[in-house]
């Protein structure tokens, strides 16, 4: 990528150098530096004062050995990250995931993107990250607690209400931040909302758990409207199927959509008839299983091995929530050729630059993550308001 403005060139050739080998970083830093390329010549104090500089570089990464035991008695080793990548306007704020294809790069580039995404809700917080390259699949209960209250018995130290408030991400979910609270509050002796995604029981608020399925429907069907459009009638295709791809394939359906395609990292289903959602709830969110299973609750629904597959679904809207890079320039071409008028991204930075260039040539409409998936973050600033009123979440 080059910028038209030169001091651009050379901040992105620094950041290169500065982090090697951690390209999803890259990518993140040089879209934004794209977006500011017709800012800058009309703010040369932002050049002046070193803006740029200050904000491409963490404020801290801590780094730290996880070490666990499984059901065998094995021991085994994870890395553990937190990035507190800034807090100008308030605590450090950002989620935690949990995947083997966590690494530094990963992380920088998730607590990057949170800084403009929170700062976008108009709320009071700052942008982080964390997690580690544990692979949550497969480990029973009593292995995913020992490997949270291993990870807690390091982080808690770096963390608190005020200072700096993880939540959930990717493999990261209501019994893990629990598994982790019950660990804080045992080293720490507080109880305060210093993670959100909280259960109703001990401080969450209400509708977390539906909120970024929810807010990124909501947000899509507003971009729509500017072209009269909606999701009534609409065919949609989304990826993952995980708390993000639940909650928008439920909330889609409720707006009138028909859903007939979700994934997990091994395959998709294909339901032409819609995807029941409380079929796959039942699949990810009770039995943990594999959405191949889907097939034993609609025998006539289809299964695919491989992911990429899903976007040579014809589709109307996509609605990627799966991970970083899941379309790429191939996939957006297809996409574009079956006639899809918009792409909303759930998952974070889910398109490739290249993917977003696609989009632009076909006049597709385009929700990038850090506006259209902020329902997430927003509510859990909302959960942080109440912890620290003391209030609860109720229903009435
Ligand atoms: N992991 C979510 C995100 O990407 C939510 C973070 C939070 O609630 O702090 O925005």
């Amino acid at each position: 990528m080059q910028y038209k403005t030169e001091y651009l060139n050379e901040l992105m050739t620094t950041v290169v150098k500065r982090n090697p080998g951690e390209p999803e970083f890259h990518q993140a830093v040089s879209e934004m530096f794209e977006s500011l390329d017709n800012v800058l010549p009309r703010h040369p104090e932002f050049i002046k004062s070193g803006v740029l500089e200050r904000i491409v570089e963490p404020e801290r990464t801590i780094k730290f050995r996880v070490p666990w035991t499984d059901d065998k008695g094995n021991v085994h080793v994870n890395r553990g990250f937190r990035v507190q990548f800034n807090s100008a306007i308030g605590p450090y704020k950002g989620g935690l995931r949990f995947h083997p294809s966590v690494y530094e790069g990963i992380m920088k580039f998730l607590g990057f993107e949170q800084i403009f995404k929170n700062s976008l809700t108009g709320l009071p917080i700052g942008g982080a990250k964390g997690g580690s390259d544990f692979d949550p699949k497969g480990k029973s209960d009593n292995e995913i607690m020992n490997f949270c209250q291993s990870f807690m018995s390091e982080l808690y130290r770096h963390i608190g209400a005020d200072v700096d408030v993880p939540a959930g991400d990717i493999g990261v979910g209501g019994r893990e931040i629990g598994y982790l609270f019950g660990q804080y509050k045992r080293l720490t002796g507080n109880f305060n909302g210093v993670l959100t995604g909280k259960g109703l029981s001990y401080g969450g608020s209400l509708a977390r758990t539906e909120a970024t399925g929810y807010g990124l429907c909501y947000f899509t069907s507003e971009m729509l409207k500017s072209k009269n459009k909606s999701f009534d009638g609409a065919r949609v295709v989304v990826s993952g199927s995980g708390n993000v791809a639940i909650y928008a394939n439920e909330k889609a359906t409720q707006l009138g959509a028909k859903v007939v395609a979700m994934s997990d990292s091994n395959g998709y289903i294909y339901d032409p008839n819609g995807v029941d959602v409380a079929a796959v709830k039942d699949i990810k969110e009770v039995r943990r299983a594999r959405i191949k299973e889907y097939l034993n609750y609609r025998p006539d629904a289809e299964y695919h091995e491989g992911c990429s597959g899903i976007w040579a679904i014809k589709c109307d809207i996509a609605l990627p929530c799966a991970t970083q890079n899941e379309i790429d320039e191939a996939s957006a071409k297809i996409l574009a050729s079956n006639g899809c008028y918009a792409v909303a991204e759930g998952a974070n930075m889910p398109s490739t630059p290249e993917a977003i260039e696609i989009y632009r040539q076909n006049g597709i409409l385009f929700a990038p993550a850090k506006a259209s998936n902020a329902g997430g973050v927003a509510t859990s600033a909302l959960e942080m308001s109440q912890n620290s009123m003391s209030i609860r979440s109720s229903a009435a």
